[in-house]
C-alpha cells in the first residue's frame, strides 16, 4: 500500500511550490507526492497567464503576498538552484500602472492609502506626471494613475513552474502523472485518493491545487461548496510598429490591459460579470479583439491605432464567485484537505508566498509568516467576505 505524508493535487505554480517549500523546510520530514495530470503544462492556468506582478490590491494581504513574490522571484537563483545552470524567470521590472478617471479617484486614492501603509513601492501621478512619464499615453480624460514602480512588472509563468518543480524533485518530492478521479472520505478525514491508472493511494494530508477544476476536486470528497469557477480569458498577441519607451504594464479604466512582451504587446479583457458564463473550453472570439479591445487600446494610446494581432490564446481564471480572493486552508469538516484555490486572476504573482503559507499549515498547523486567516474557508459560512477590489 503506497503512503505518503502529504500528497498535493495538481503540479503547477502552486503545487509545485508547497511542494519546494515542504521540502525545503528542515522541520518536515515526510515523504511529498505531487499527482499532476498534464506534465506538459499546456492548458493550466499557470502556462496561459499574461505573468503580471504587482502590489496595487486593496487588501493587505494581497499587498504583503505580492511583495514576498517579487522578493522571491529577484533572488530565484539563490532559492532554486540545483544544479550548474543559473534559475531565472525573466522578470521584468518594468513596473504596474493603473489608470482612473474622475470616477475611479476615491477607489485608486483609498487603495493607495492602504498599500503605501504595507509599504508598497507605488505612486500616484497626476494628469499632468502620467503626460511627462508616458508621452505616448492620451490622458486628456485621465485624473491619475497609480504607478507601481518597482517589484512591478511581468515575469515567466511556466519557468517558475519548472523552477520550483526541479528543486523541489532535488529535495526529494515525488511527481507522478496521473488524475486523480476519486478521493476518499471518511467523517472528518480523507484517507486515500484513486488515479485514472486504477492506483489507490493513501495519505496524511492533501492539498488541493489543480486550479480551475478545484471544485471538482472538492465534490470528489463530498464538498459541494467550494466556489471556485472556471472562467475564459483571452490574451491577445500584437504588433506594432512604434515603440512605446518604458511601458509598463497598463491597466485602462474600461479594464482592459497592455504590455510589451519582446518586440509586440498583449492585451486583454475581462468580460462583464453579467456575461462571463463558466467556461472549460478553449475557443477563440477574435471579435473582442477587433470589437472590444482595439478600440479602446486606440483611443488610450495613439499610435495603437495601426496594430496587427499575430496570434492568441485562451485560457482559464479559478475564479472565487463570492470575494474574487484566494481560499487558502483546510474546510471545516474535513481537517486534512487543504484548499489553494480561488486565486481570480492573480495567483501567478501569489505563488511563492501560498506555497510558503500551506506548507506552514501542514508543517506546524499554523501560519507561521503571513497570517493569511483572512482567506479561510470559514470566511463564507461566517458572511466575512473578502472582496479584492483590483482584479483585472
Ligand atoms: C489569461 C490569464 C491571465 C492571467 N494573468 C495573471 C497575471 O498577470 N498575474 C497573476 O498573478 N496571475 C495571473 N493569472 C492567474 C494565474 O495564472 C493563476 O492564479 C495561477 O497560475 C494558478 O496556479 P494553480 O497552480 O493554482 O493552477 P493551474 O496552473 O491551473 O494548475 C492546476 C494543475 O492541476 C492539475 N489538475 C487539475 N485536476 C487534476 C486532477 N484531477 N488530477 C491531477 N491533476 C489535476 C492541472 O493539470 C494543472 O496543471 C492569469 C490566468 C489566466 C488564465
Amino acid at each position: 500500500m503506497e503512503t505518503y505524508d502529504v500528497i498535493i493535487i495538481g503540479g503547477a505554480v502552486m503545487g509545485s511550490s508547497t511542494a519546494y517549500f515542504l521540502a525545503s523546510n528542515p522541520d518536515f520530514t515526510g515523504k511529498i507526492l505531487v499527482v499532476e495530470k498534464d506534465p506538459t503544462y499546456a492548458q493550466c492556468s499557470t502556462s496561459l497567464s499574461a505573468g503580471g506582478i504587482r502590489q496595487q490590491f486593496s487588501n493587505t494581504e494581497n499587498i504583503q503576498l505580492s511583495q514576498f513574490g517579487a522578493s522571491f522571484i529577484k533572488n530565484i537563483d539563490a532559492h532554486l538552484r540545483f544544479d550548474d545552470d543559473p534559475v531565472t524567470v525573466d522578470f521584468m521590472e518594468n513596473g504596474y500602472l493603473f489608470l482612473a478617471t474622475e470616477k475611479g479617484m476615491p477607489v485608486l486614492q483609498k487603495n493607495h492609502e492602504t498599500q503605501t501603509a504595507a509599504g508598497a513601492k507605488v505612486q500616484i501621478l497626476d494628469q499632468a506626471g502620467l503626460k511627462e512619464k508616458f508621452d505616448w499615453l492620451h490622458t486628456d480624460d485621465l485624473c491619475a494613475g497609480s504607478y507601481g514602480f518597482a517589484d512591478a512588472g511581468w515575469f515567466d509563468p511556466h519557468c517558475l513552474t519548472m523552477a520550483f518543480k526541479n528543486k523541489a524533485k532535488s529535495l526529494g518530492v515525488t511527481y507522478l502523472k496521473d488524475k486523480v478521479v476519486g478521493i476518499q472520505r471518511t467523517g472528518q478525514k480523507i484517507s486515500h485518493i484513486t488515479l485514472e491508472s486504477g492506483e489507490t493511494i493513501y495519505g496524511g494530508t492533501f492539498v488541493n491545487a489543480a486550479g480551475p477544476k478545484a471544485a471538482r476536486l472538492a465534490e470528489m470528497a463530498g464538498i459541494n461548496d467550494l466556489p471556485v469557477h472556471s472562467r475564459k480569458r483571452f490574451v491577445f498577441l500584437f504588433k506594432c510598429n512604434t515603440r512605446l519607451p518604458d511601458c509598463p504594464l497598463v491597466v485602462d479604466p474600461t479594464g482592459a490591459y497592455f504590455r510589451p512582451e519582446g518586440e509586440n504587446y498583449i492585451c486583454g479583457k475581462s468580460p462583464d460579470e453579467n456575461n462571463d458564463p463558466d467556461c472549460e473550453d478553449f475557443f477563440m472570439d477574435y471579435s473582442v479583439f477587433e470589437e472590444q479591445l482595439w478600440p479602446i487600446l486606440a483611443e488610450r494610446v495613439p499610435a495603437f491605432d495601426a496594430i496587427k494581432r499575430i496570434s492568441s490564446w485562451a485560457g482559464h481564471y479559478a475564479y472565487n464567485v463570492k470575494d474574487q480572493n484566494a481560499i487558502i486552508g483546510a474546510h471545516p469538516e474535513v481537517t486534512n484537505f487543504i484548499f489553494a484555490n480561488g486565486f481570480s486572476g492573480h495567483g501567478l504573482q501569489q505563488a511563492p508566498g501560498v506555497g510558503r503559507a500551506v506548507s506552514e499549515l501542514v508543517t506546524y498547523g499554523k501560519y507561521r509568516t503571513l497570517d493569511l486567516t483572512c482567506f479561510a474557508f470559514e470566511r463564507f459560512a461566517a458572511n466575512r467576505l473578502y472582496k479584492e477590489l483590483n482584479v483585472v
